[in-house]
């Protein structure tokens, strides 16, 4: 199957997070098939839900449609390098492939921080893809962090 990258979908989804008043992260999990089963940005003001991350609503939301706890095969995209919580749901998961933009000094538990996916505990690791859409999602992040509102919303 040709590589087909969902990051325009998730980036969608972080400017209508951000436009909500959430942190603009956004993600999407696509099937083994190529099709999209969940897609969502973060809820976490609105559901009063510290675990209502992009990452965790989209496996919530594609677990359920599967009507399996496991997503083997599955590619998860999402805007920002997941933390650490996401990191283990995303471990807990199965899922296959994780493709991020931005990476996050801050809170990032990937590429620093505990590194959940190199950790001895981790049981599974999904393969990583970093930087693609990094430079859109960064912005993102940093108008709505700036309290401005996006250049790039409408
Ligand atoms: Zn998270």
């Amino acid at each position: 199957m040709v590589f087909r990258s969902h990051m325009d979908l998730a980036l969608e989804q972080a400017r209508a997070a951000g436009a909500r008043g959430e942190v603009p992260v956004g993600a999407v999990l696509v099937s083994a098939a190529g099709e999209v089963l969940a897609a969502a940005g973060n809820r976490t003001r609105e559901l009063s839900d510290p675990s209502a991350h992009a990452e965790m609503l989209v496996i919530r939301a594609a677990c359920a449609a599967l009507g399996s706890e496991r997503l083997t095969g599955c590619d998860l995209f999402v805007t920002l390098e997941p933390c650490p919580m996401c990191a283990a749901a995303i471990s807990f998961a199965r899922v296959s492939r994780l493709y991020y933009g931005a990476s996050d000094p801050k809170s990032g538990g990937v590429a620093q921080g505990p590194r959940v996916f190199s950790h001895p505990q981790a049981h599974h690791a999904p393969e990583v893809y970093d930087g693609i859409g990094a430079a859109e999602a960064e912005a993102l992040l940093r108008a709505f962090f700036a309290g401005l509102r996006s250049p790039l919303s409408n």
